[in-house]
């Protein structure tokens, strides 16, 4: 039997958030796949959204050329844009469409020789403080734009830096900033990212830009209503592969930082930070078993965990476990982490990633056997 560990992809959940994007926000929905769609396999999730998807994103052309080899003949946007001249050949032979951020970029374009129409968005910086063109420079970089002949279509784009801290006044000022310098400006608008989706209806607008909400994550660092209509994605799950019963006073792990208080049942599951599973995980952090919570003790190594099983009837070698997924929110895990899920998501490595068009896979009695 091979190594346990492995990382179950629900494209049914995928399909319902998106449809949940959709309906939150009326307009045309971005799906963002960047970073292999958060380790979700990105040729897997643009295949399942094909149908319904309006567009997808990613971060750099080399991601957008893997979809378009893959099939899929969407309108993709490469959100950093381009790094060099080269490019932009291949933005307009693969037909992509490319964000336009800063003044090299521009330049670059306007000494391009371009025989294909191509559509730019064309990103300000309402203040996330990161890329974009400050909102003064805003309308004369558009001109600019709009004066190359091949540029067929412009999309006036921004990123907010705190929808997910519901309640702050930054969010308002940024769609202030925004409305204030494109006013007037021909072409649709591309504001929202997840939690602009759910929290900020004054956001939305013809294409929205869902990413983490797509795998069933919320945006939100706090307990939301929005969870319970998103359903989770990945389930990452392993076995148990070791118990023993030790004593009082025994240490678990690296630097002995956890040392039973009890007699106790330690298990010992196929998981680490070489897979992903975050290293700063407290003692406490939930590990799922056999329709229960128990408590992860000790370090994280990086092929295994340990947890305690004392509290469970009868645990068994080879039982399964859940890390995260549908039983249990990576949400939370996040938390007890210090980090957020998108982290946890993308550090993901090593664990094979099996497809599942079923919504809800039984428990955790059979983890592995519908694998692709
Ligand atoms: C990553 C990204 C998104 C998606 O963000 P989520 O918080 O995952 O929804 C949207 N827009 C841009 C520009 C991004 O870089």
């Amino acid at each position: 039997m091979s190594r346990p560990a492995k990382a179950i992809i629900k494209l049914d959940a995928l399909r319902a958030n998106y449809q949940l994007a959709k309906d939150l926000t009326q307009g045309q929905v971005v799906a963002v796949v960047k970073a292999d769609a958060y380790s979700h396999g990105a040729i897997q999730c643009a295949q399942a959204l094909s149908r319904q998807a309006d567009a997808f994103a990613v971060a750099c052309i080399e991601e957008a050329l893997e979809l378009r080899k893959n099939g899929i003949n969407h309108p993709i946007v490469i959100l950093e844009g381009f790094f060099e001249p080269a490019e932009v050949d291949q933005i307009q032979y693969y037909q992509l469409d490319s964000v336009i951020h800063c003044h090299e970029q521009l330049a670059i374009l306007e000494r391009s020789r371009l025989t294909h129409p191509i559509r730019a968005w064309l990103k300000m910086d309402s203040g996330m403080g990161r890329v974009g063109f400050m909102p003064h420079e805003y309308r004369q970089v558009w001109q600019r734009l709009n004066a190359i002949e091949k540029v067929k279509d412009i999309v006036l784009m921004t990123h907010l830096a705190c929808a997910d801290e519901v309640g702050i006044r930054h969010t308002v000022e940024q769609l202030e900033v925004f409305e204030k310098a494109t006013l007037g400006l021909p072409g649709e608008r591309s504001i929202a990212n997840s939690a602009g989706i759910v929290a900020f209806p004054r956001a939305h607008s013809q294409w929205n830009r869902p990413g983490l909400m797509l795998y069933g994550v919320s945006p939100f660092p706090n307990s939301h209503a929005i969870e319970q209509r998103l359903k989770p994605v990945m389930e990452l799950r392993s076995r148990i592969i070791s118990i023993k019963d030790i004593a009082v006073g025994s240490s678990v792990g690296y630097g002995s930082n956890w040392v039973a208080s009890r007699a106790t049942r330690l298990g010992i599951v196929a998981i680490g930070y070489g897979d992903g599973y975050p290293r700063h995980a407290k003692n406490n952090t939930p590990v799922w078993i056999n329709g229960q919570r128990v408590p992860l003790v000790g370090r994280v190594s990086m092929d295994m965990i340990t947890v305690d099983l004392t509290d469970l009837d009868n645990p068994c070698v080879g039982d399964g476990v859940v890390l995260w997924g549908e039983p249990l929110p990576i949400e939370e895990i996040a938390r007890c982490a210090d980090t957020i899920p998108h982290q946890l998501l993308c550090n993901l490595n090593r664990v094979p990633v099996a497809y599942s068009s079923v919504a809800h896979i039984q428990g955790t009695e059979d983890p592995v056997s519908e694998s692709a």
